[in-house]
This record gives C-alpha cells, structure tokens and sequence, in this order.
C-alpha cells in the first residue's frame, strides 16, 4: 500500500536521542555545498588532483588528531616506524564500505597465500575455506561483508562487559585450523552499536599475530572519533596490532553524511584487491600519486575531504575535543540520574555519548514503555538488546546539547515511567 503520512524523523532536533549522532555543523554544509558546486569526480589523481591531494592531507591530519600509529599515515616523512609498508588513509562513503573492502581485501591475500601451495586451483575454489571473525556485539554490517564476500563468518561470543575477548577468539582459530580452515579475518570493535562496548584489542591483537595472515580490522564508527581527547586513547589499546581502522567524522565529529575514514597499514594489500586499470583511466602521474579509484568499489567519488577540512580548521582540535567531552559529560549527567533511581538498571559502562538502562522488570515492561516514550513525540530512542535483555538506548546527538536538554528527557522519561507504572498490569 502507497503511504501518504510523508514525516521526517528530525535527527538534528534537540530531543532526538537515537542511533548515533549524524554529524551536521555549518562549516561542513558548506564543505559539501562547495563540493557540489565544484562537482569534480576525483576518482585519479589526474581527473582532480586537489581532491586526491586534499584527501590525503586532511587524513593524515585526522589520523594524527586521533593518534593513529604512524604506520597508518601516507605521508612517509611524518611515519617514524621502521617498517617498510605504506600505510594511508581515505574517504569511503560509510562504515559498511569499510568493513567490506577490507574484508575483500584480506581475502584476497588469504587466497594469494593458497595458491602458493595450489597454483592450479580456481581462486573460488579456495573460498570455502575461508573463515572470518566477529562478536555478536559486531555491526551487522561485518555479516554482511561475509554474505557479499562468500565466506564464513563465526560470530563469537564476547564477556559479560559485551567486549571480545582473546581467549575465545584463540580457541575458535584453534577449532578451525583442526577442521581444515583457514582464518582470514577478524573484525572487532571499538563502541559497538548496541552498548557502546569496546573489544580487548590488547588480547585479540597479538592472537592475530600468532595466526599470520589474520587481518585485525578495527571499527570505531561513532566512538573512534573520540580518540581525538588524550583522556580516551586507552580504550584504543592495542591499535598497534590493527590492519585497518575506519571511523566516521559523519557520526560524531560534526561533518554531514558521508564521510568514512578508512585507514590501512599497508595500502598495497587494499589496492591489489580493488584495482583494475583501463586505458582510459590511466594517466602520466599515477607510479608516483595516489589513485583512490583503488581503495575502494565506486569510480565516481566526491570532493567529500573539503567538509572534514573546514571542519577541523573552523573548530580546531580543541573545539572538537570540546563537543566530544560535552557529549560524555552529558551521559554521565544521564548515568548518574538514573542510578540515584532504584527503579533503574544501567546496563552498559558509559564512556561515551551512549547510555543503556532499563527498568527493573520484563522486557515487555520496557518494550511498552519505550513505545509510549517515542508515542508521546516529546523523544525518539532505540532499542538494543544488551545481555540478552530489551534495553532503552539514549544518546547524546545534539551539536549544542546541552544540561537543560538532558534534564528535560530525563524528565520525560520519568513521567512515562509513572504513567506506566500506575496503569493496572495484567
Ligand atoms: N559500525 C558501527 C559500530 C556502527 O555503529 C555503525 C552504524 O551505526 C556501522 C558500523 C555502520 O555504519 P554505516 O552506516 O556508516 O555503514
């Protein structure tokens, strides 16, 4: 049936506390505006240089504004390590875009390093074999990965604080190695959606060294984001071991949709997954520039660095380490007025701008009472299901959030509880 009830869900509305945030900030609306009116499709150096250039830079910036490892960077006169692989970072148009090409992009290594043994075997006849990683914690965008990319993928069970942890990740690869498969993969993160959990990087890094050819993905959507406040680097811990990391400034860093940061240690190991190279999109320049056509699926791309650029000069680091730490601090507020309420279970360790509670009781209470809260058109939450329990989900996504705001929801909360809790139960 045609619906004609045409609504918008106001997601830069004040009272609007789902998902995650959507970036959004004057400086990055004229970002893109100027991207549109420029309308150059950067897919090679040579078909817009300023764009590749641009991208390049302002990502390297914003690796080292989130203290990346410097093995991450393109610019090899900033990267101290000692090792010989070129790292760097782009655009992609979104986390899943992410997960995928990296995911793409390991197993095609994987099936380089069977081949050695099998030369004479079909490339899809090794896929098979192939097995993947990732907690049920994960973005479903890493199940999709697998369908899109024919391998299996093992969704492990995390602890009791929703993270991954690598002793379970250790016997799994063991099973599997038993069973004649070849892991390939593991995708881990840092703020998951549901919870806001971050995975034991320290644990699981050196579990994917033991098993070469393991590629450690590391995703941190929203919460990557706030690596750029010193205070929260030691939820990354154990970034050093990662392949590949990707954050979204669309989500929580004051840029508009899209805009995906991808970064890999070792941008051969992308590109020779991705790359295909007609005539007509060679050009002069390419041994010694960066072609982003090869990092990932689309040809066409965007000028998106120009609205990450005006953002970070128009606020500066500390002005974006000023809207992160107003976010958190704001969830805490949250946190602290629901644990002064008896009624209440906190359900996730608030680190960032996400707080998970419930009330004491069924799911069916909480379902009933987060149906009455969006009813009421006064807030918008989401769902999440947190250790097996129906759990509010309540985010901090406003630009200017602010005390009053989260006072008033709380408020609101609390009188939907009491009409909850007043009307006669079965
Ligand atoms: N990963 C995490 C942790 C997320 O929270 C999300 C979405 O919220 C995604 C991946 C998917 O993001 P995208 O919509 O950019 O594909």
């Amino acid at each position: 049936m045609f619906m004609t009830w045409f609504q918008i869900t106001h997601w830069q509305h004040p009272r609007f506390h789902a998902y995650f945030p959507s970036g959004n900030s004057f400086p990055s609306i004229l970002g893109d505006m100027l991207s549109d009116a420029i309308g150059c499709i950067g897919f090679s150096w040579a078909a817009s240089p300023a764009c590749t250039e641009l991208e390049t830079i302002v990502l390297d910036w914003y690796a080292k504004a989130i203290a990346l490892p410097t093995d991450f960077l393109s610019d090899s006169s900033l990267n101290n390590s000692e090792s010989s692989l070129c790292g760097g970072g782009v655009i992609q148009g979104s986390a899943s875009e992410c997960v995928l090409v990296t995911m793409l992009a390991a197993r095609s290594q994987a099936i380089r390093n069977m081949k050695e043994q099998d030369p004479w075997t079909e490339d899809s006849a090794f896929l098979p074999r192939l097995v993947a990683y990732c907690s049920t914690e994960s973005h479903s965008c890493v199940e999709k990965a697998a369908m899109i990319s024919l391998v299996k993928l093992r969704i492990l069970e995390p602890d009791d604080k929703c993270c991954l942890r690598g002793e379970i990740l250790e016997t799994a690869i063991s099973e599997d190695l038993a069973h004649g498969l070849v892991p390939f993969y593991v995708a881990t993160s840092l703020g998951s959606t549901g919870c806001c959990a971050f995975d034991n990087l320290l644990e699981i890094g050196p579990i994917c060294k033991k098993f070469p050819g393991t590629w450690l993905h590391v995703d941190g959507a929203y919460a990557g984001n706030a690596f750029i406040c010193p205070e929260m680097r030691h939820l990354m811990s154990g970034i050093e071991y990662a392949d590949s990391f990707n954050t979204n400034p669309n989500k929580w860093l004051l840029v508009n949709f899209d805009c995906s940061c991808l970064w890999v240690r070792d941008r051969l190991q992308l590109t020779s997954a991705l790359a295909v190279d007609p005539l007509y999109l060679q050009h002069a320049n390419s041994a010694e520039s960066i072609d982003y056509r090869h990092w990932g699926i689309p040809l066409s791309r965007r000028f998106r660095a120009l609205k990450l650029w005006f953002v970070m000069r128009c606020y500066g680091i500390s002005g974006l380490q000023n809207y992160i730490r107003n976010h958190i601090r704001l969830a805490q507020r949250f946190e602290a007025k629901l644990l002064n309420d008896l009624r209440f279970e906190l359900l996730n360790k608030v680190h960032a701008g996400l707080v998970c509670f419930r009330l004491r009781g069924s799911d069916e209470l909480n379902q009933e009472l987060l149906a009455n809260i969006n009813a009421s058109g006064r807030l918008h939450m989401i769902p999440a299901r947190v250790r097996g329990k129906y759990t509010l989900r309540f985010c901090v996504v406003h630009e200017n959030a602010s005390e009053e705001q989260i006072d008033l929801a709380f408020k609101t909360i609390l009188e939907q509880v009491a009409e909850l809790l007043s009307s006669p139960r079965e």
